[in-house]
């Protein structure tokens, strides 16, 4: 991105705070005054981000859950659903939290703009809850109507070809600026449903109703849409955020395990990015939420939601802070690219790059022995992979995060952690060896 001033300024409280300090911790659940600074070349690091606590907050920027329900496990009433916001000016939304939340019709009816719905889903997810999610559009509610499009299912088809059968639908069935899309299934839905929505006559409304963990603690939350190129993941698309986030965990009972714990991956990487206390009630948690347990996913689920919806609070576009939330993503969609998309799951691709970004964390000299050890220990007891394949070399790489969207001139930026548990730095300020000891180590060519 370009830079035309040595300072700026993201999501400020009225009285900026200058104060400096040299580390950077997001492991903050409170208000923030953030000022990034650039280095002589332009490059954002994050080391350097200054972070204090205003005294008088002026505006809030952090998402708060209102209204906790009963989560009695294997409870299943529709009770008042846990809500995060998304705080974002006049683009703010909700993110629903609960069990049989598609059993309050009225949650989702509110965010519906016009009388023409467009679902998108995959041949997954549709025979599971397409009826449910048109039933919960259009009970007592006749005056709107709801088309659907049945996409592949898979990362595979995360490209243009399948977008383009998005519009198809939305065009043969006449939708007009004043429709809605909703992406009911994963991360891939979601994503591809929201950069269709975002390029639709140039911009129509949108509803999030994610259906796997990865989806509901991350991809759902956030405005990040788009679509894979076949040289690399995910570089195509807008940012665009949803009218609301409705996350009914019941739908959660038919993922299959192998799925639960992609999501894991990324429940890991709040606690280690930032959010130390929660990081260590994943320690004491994590055969419950392997084991599906109700109050335990409900309350990863609202605490990654908080931590997502805070940091795109302060860094809607991307500007430093936000990039954090990509900790091993820069080793794990050279994994996803290389290996071939959809052979590993993206929270799999996600927990060996977050193993390598660790292992290069310590060959810095930036973080001690037990956290390399905390983060192989959970990534196990999640059932994630802590290497890539085998087969991926050092070359197939370098050659994928030379074409990372984190590279600015010519510079791959990392998340790296830095200092205690719940800390990191996004910097392009490191030792070059590090990286390549990293790539050896984990490659056996
Ligand atoms: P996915 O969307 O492929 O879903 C995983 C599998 O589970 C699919 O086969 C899907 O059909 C199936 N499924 C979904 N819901 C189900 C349910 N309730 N019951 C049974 N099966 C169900 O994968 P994912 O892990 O949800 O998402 C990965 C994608 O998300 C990647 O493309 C990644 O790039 C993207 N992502 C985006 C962001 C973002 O900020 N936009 C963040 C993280 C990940």
């Amino acid at each position: 991105m370009a830079c035309t001033t040595n300072a700026f300024a993201l999501s400020l409280s009225s009285k900026p705070n200058t104060n400096f300090s040299p580390d950077f911790n997001p492991n903050l659940n409170k208000p923030l005054n953030v000022t990034l600074h650039r280095s002589g070349t332009g490059d954002l690091n994050l080391a350097r981000l200054a972070l204090s606590r205003p005294s008088q907050p002026s505006r809030r920027i952090c998402a708060n859950a209102t209204q906790v329900m009963d989560q009695s496990v294997g409870e299943r009433s529709s009770a008042a659903p846990t809500i995060v916001e998304v705080d974002l000016g006049n683009r703010s939304y909700p993110i629903y939290i609960g069990s049989r939340l598609l059993d309050q019709h009225e949650l989702l009816q509110k965010h519906v703009h016009g009388k023409k719905v467009l679902v998108v889903t995959n041949t997954t997810v549709a025979p599971l809850y397409l009826d449910k999610v048109v039933d919960a559009l259009t009970r007592g509610n006749p005056n709107v109507s709801v088309e659907n499009v049945i996409l592949p299912d898979g990362e595979k088809y995360k490209n243009m070809e399948t977008l383009m059968k998005v519009f198809d639908k939305a065009i043969e069935s006449r939708l007009d600026r004043r429709c809605t899309f909703v992406a009911l299934g994963g991360g891939v839905i979601g994503d591809m449903c929201g950069f269709a929505a975002a390029a639709f006559l140039r911009g129509v409304n949108f509803i999030q109703i994610p259906t796997t963990v990865m989806a509901q603690v991350d991809s759902s939350v956030g405005g990040k849409t788009g679509i894979n190129h076949p040289l690399g993941k995910n570089l195509i698309g807008a940012f665009y955020q949803p009218q609301c986030v409705l996350v009914d965990t019941d739908t959660l009972d038919t993922l299959p395990d192998r799925e639960l714990a992609s999501g894991l991956a990324e429940v890991i990487k709040y606690g280690l990015i930032r959010d130390a206390e929660f990081f260590e009630w994943q320690e004491k948690n994590m055969e419950k939420l392997m084991a599906r347990d109700r109050d335990a996913l409900v309350y990863a689920i609202k605490r990654s939601c908080e931590n997502k919806a805070e940091v795109v609070s302060l860094d809607e576009k991307e500007s430093g802070l936000r990039a954090t939330l990509n900790l091993g993503h820069t080793f794990g969609h050279a994994i996803e690219t290389g290996f071939g998309y959809g052979e590993w799951l993206h929270g799999e691709a996600v927990a060996a790059g977050t193993v390598m970004a660790v292992d290069m964390s310590y060959r810095l000299g930036w973080i001690d022995s037990s956290i390399v050890k905390r983060v192989n220990d959970i990534l196990l007891r999640a059932k994630l992979p802590t290497a890539p394949p085998e087969t991926m070399t050092v070359e197939m790489f370098k050659s994928v995060m030379a074409v990372d969207k984190k590279v600015a001139d010519g510079l791959l930026r990392l998340i790296l952690l830095k200092g205690p548990l719940g800390n990191c730095v996004f910097t392009g300020e490191y030792d070059r060896e590090a990286l390549d000891d990293t790539l050896a180590a984990f490659c056996k060519s």
